[in-house]
């Protein structure tokens, strides 16, 4: 099995432009940037953050809005934020290299056993098995586990069995081939065993069950949430905020606003989250643009209005580095990618002719958003 696995994955595995990489930096970021994230979209964002941060001691080096800047839109913040905390580690105190084991890894933010596993089987050898969904969804399928997957017993037994079959020769490779499987071949619904490597050994193909592993189960439904935000001007410059460090979206910019709550209109809950997180009193004049977006765990429709203030002091509640910037300055700070959207709008069309003023840089947003 591993040498038919290892033969099919030597003979068409997928490029990639990490593939191949022997340097345990470069190999930890794609793993990060992996995690949660379309391997298209890593793989464009891959070769511009290692060109902003060539090497470890770089990315210490740097601050966390410009680390956060580079990720913009890659999602799941919190990853580009222990990536440089655990840079910053490993310069200071471990002569700037990387943890060659995974229980090492694991003592870094942001490593936990998937990562862990990951690069120190691909950068160092070690014979520890990843154990990512295409892997446990290959496993399942190999040893026909039908319980819950989630629970405890077959989680084990799963982790047992990726562990044992794993090549102790080429480990970095073997888990780099399970996890192609389980992307291209082994995939959730209609799997493709007619050209499967390793359909001899699958006893779910055996019995003809392959469609019915890992049981499935019945998902909830999302929440949904309306958000109302404005981009409030004044002098030509608009307000942004800072999200705190932690939590979601941590460390990014943003507009004022916030969720709508029952029975109040939108203009109505925009005023009042604007009045909240930064004391002005605003005039909300228009509709700008309505986004959609989806999070993990929710999704959102964000209406973002044009406002002007009307009154109230400068005064940041749940939010940092409250203040009004220039258009040109918008393009150099990280912001949630539903903003980023509204942004671009912005960029395409310009502020509203009455938000002009003196503190603006004179261009339109268009010329440098
Ligand atoms: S034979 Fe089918 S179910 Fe089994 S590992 Fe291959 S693709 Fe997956």
């Amino acid at each position: 099995m591993r040498a038919a696995l290892l033969a099919h994955y030597d003979a068409h595995r997928r490029e990639m432009p990490w593939r191949g990489e022997t340097d345990p930096y470069r190999i930890w970021v794609s793993e990060v940037m992996l995690q949660q994230t379309r391997v298209e979209t890593v793989r464009e964002r891959y070769g511009p953050f290692l060109a902003r941060f060539p090497t470890l001691r770089a990315l210490a080096a740097a601050t966390e809005a410009e680390v956060l800047k580079a990720w913009e839109g890659l999602g799941y913040y919190g990853r580009a934020r222990n990536l440089r905390r655990a840079a910053i580690e490993v310069e200071s105190f471990r002569g700037g290299r990387l943890p060659s084991t995974s229980p090492a890894l694991r003592a870094l933010p942001g490593f936990g056993p998937y990562t862990a596993a990951a690069v120190a089987s691909i950068a160092f050898g070690e014979p520890t098995a990843v154990v990512d969904g295409n892997v446990v969804r290959a496993a399942a399928r190999w040893l026909d586990e039908d319980r819950d997957l989630a629970r405890a017993p077959a989680r084990s037994r799963l982790e047992a069995a990726a562990q044992a079959v794993l090549d102790p020769a080429r480990p970095g490779d073997w888990n780099q081939a399970v996890m192609d499987l389980g992307a291209t071949i082994c995939v959730p619904r209609n799997p493709q065993c007619l050209v499967c490597p390793v359909a001899t050994w699958c006893r779910a193909h055996a019995a003809g069950r392959e469609d019915r592993i890992p049981r499935r189960k019945r998902r909830k439904p999302v929440p949904h949430h309306d958000i109302a935000a404005a981009l409030v001007w004044k002098d030509g410059q608009v307000l942004v905020g800072r999200r705190p460090s932690e939590g979601l979206l941590g460390g990014l910019y943003e507009f004022p606003g916030g969720k709508v709550e029952a029975g109040e209109t939108l203009a109505a809950a925009c005023a009042r989250e604007v009045a909240e997180e930064t004391g002005l009193a605003v005039e909300v004049v228009e509709l700008f643009r309505t986004v959609e977006h989806a999070y993990t765990h929710f999704t959102i429709t964000l209406h973002v209005f044009h406002a002007r203030v009307r009154g109230g002091r400068l005064r940041a509640t749940g939010v940092e580095d409250l203040r009004f910037v220039p258009t040109s300055a918008l393009a150099e700070l990280a912001f949630p990618r539903a903003n980023r959207r509204v942004l671009d709008d912005l960029a395409a069309v310009g502020p509203p002719p009455w938000a002009a003023g003196a503190g603006n840089d004179g261009r339109r947003a268009g010329s440098v958003c």
